[in-house]
């Protein structure tokens, strides 16, 4: 009888959980159920190129297809054995007796389990369920926005994130009225450290963006007619508002799993080899995966980078496949570093390490307020460098830090 392994999420996690599990010497079958009705695609482009350069035509269904299909991955496995179910969402699971159960009333066995459920928007909490709220992390999500990005719309973000960063950017290219709305002092000021934060912020600001800044949205304001007018914040003032974005963050799509004595604090809790705390037979990959983290003294720690599916992925599916074969998974090794990036204007900012953990930040090449000119700033940990961010800097120049950063990482790293 052939075995099973079941993908739980169809997106960039799932597709390279399912390469990895073929590239490990899984010969038989594989069923990836994911809740959206496309083939794995890129989201990065959905808060740049392609918010920007879609044509609203009215069919927003046929347009998120049009979408998903030109951000499509390529598949590079062969089908066979493999089932796409598309459009299915996993609702619950036994875990003891290794059965999910899909929307649909289907229960599936499985033999090994990969978690790639990934994330959802967090919403704000409000009553106002009008249409002129919005949220991006979909090829539907962008769809449904950038008909409203219309120009001369007064365009609220709440959240100066990373995606909140880019939407106002985006935004502001097609002509919007932008305003940010952020509790902290300055824009994603998590990863970047406050010095160079301020420096985008003031990037953006000469574009025409404006920052309300150590200020929280208390409430969403609608008109007779239900629509959108305006918000208000904490400090009693009011901005004017026809499309409010929701970018405040995310909550990793564990429901199905609860009720299995799992640890769904914070994603799902995994060891060294992406195997969920617990339970050799399910791994977890991307974006749900809380894994040891080698720069916080192998702490676990989530994140949510486009580098993260592929590099877990490496990692769970070898060391399901030897599970399933009844032998001991293979020695982890060095992890790579951790990298992302963030495009927003003519901005290109890159992330090597962990810089989001980091107490302080120093500047190591160039001058924070000449961006263009090529900038790199150290994030640095109770003394140790944990992540480096860098502006405008050819691949050749980072590679120092990158180095820098897999040496101190090694050192740090308890290989299992
Ligand atoms: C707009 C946007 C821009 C981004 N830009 C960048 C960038 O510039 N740089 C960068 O480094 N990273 C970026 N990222 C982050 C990057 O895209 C993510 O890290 C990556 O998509 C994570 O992939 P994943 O497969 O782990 O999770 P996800 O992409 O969240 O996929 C999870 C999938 O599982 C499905 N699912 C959820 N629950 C269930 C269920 N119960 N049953 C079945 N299926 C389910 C979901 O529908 C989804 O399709 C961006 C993300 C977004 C949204």
């Amino acid at each position: 009888v052939s075995r099973r392994v079941v993908v739980a999420g169809g997106s960039l996690g799932g597709l390279r959980a399912v390469e990895r599990l073929r590239a490990a010497g899984w010969r038989e079958h594989i069923t990836v159920v994911g809740a959206e009705p496309h083939m794995p695609y890129n989201r990065p482009p959905l808060s740049k190129a392609v918010l920007r350069e879609l044509v609203p035509n009215g069919d927003e269904e046929a347009a998120a297809r049009e979408v998903a299909a030109a951000a499509a991955f390529p598949v590079r496995v062969d089908s066979s054995g493999i089932d796409w179910r598309l459009g299915r969402t996993v609702t619950g699971t036994d875990l003891d007796a290794r059965r999910l159960s899909l929307d649909d009333g289907e229960t599936i066995s499985y033999d090994g389990l990969v978690v790639a459920t990934g994330l959802r928007p967090r919403r704000l909490r409000t009553e106002a369920t009008t249409p002129g709220r919005h949220v991006l992390r979909t090829a539907d999500h962008a769809v449904r926005l950038r008909g409203a990005l219309v120009a001369g719309a007064h365009v609220v973000i709440v959240g100066a994130g990373f995606i909140g960063c880019e939407v106002a950017a985006t935004a502001r290219q097609l002509g919007c009225d932008v305003t940010v709305v952020e509790p902290l002092p300055e824009p994603m000021v998590g990863p970047l450290g406050g010095e160079l934060a301020g420096a985008v912020r003031l990037h953006h600001e000469r574009r025409g963006i404006r920052f309300r800044l150590a200020r929280s949205l208390v409430e969403v304001r609608c008109g007779r007619n239900g629509g959108l007018e305006g918000v208000a914040l904490d400090d009693g003032s009011i901005v004017r508002c026809d499309v409010l974005v929701e970018a405040i963050g995310s909550h990793p799509n564990v429901e199905w799993l609860e009720g299995n004595g799992l640890d769904l604090s914070n994603g799902v809790l995994c060891d060294d080899y992406m195997r969920v705390e617990g339970r050799a037979d399910i791994v977890a990959v991307g974006d749900v995966a809380r894994r040891p983290c080698a720069f916080l003294d192998g702490q676990p720690l989530r994140t949510e980078h486009w580098c993260v599916p592929t590099d877990t992925a490496r990692r769970a599916a070898p060391t399901l496949v030897a599970q399933l074969d009844g032998l001991a998974p293979a020695s982890t090794g060095q992890p790579p570093l951790s990298t992302f990036w963030t495009d927003q204007f003519d901005l290109r900012i890159q992330g090597l390490g962990v810089p989001g953990i980091a107490d302080e930040y120093s500047v190591l090449e160039g001058r924070v307020h000449e961006l263009e000119s090529g900038v790199a700033v150290g994030a640095w940990r109770r003394g140790t460098l944990t992540g480096v961010l860098t502006v405008g800097l050819a691949p050749a120049a980072m590679r120092p830090y990158r180095e820098r950063l897999l040496a101190t990482q090694a050192g740090m790293t308890v290989t299992a």
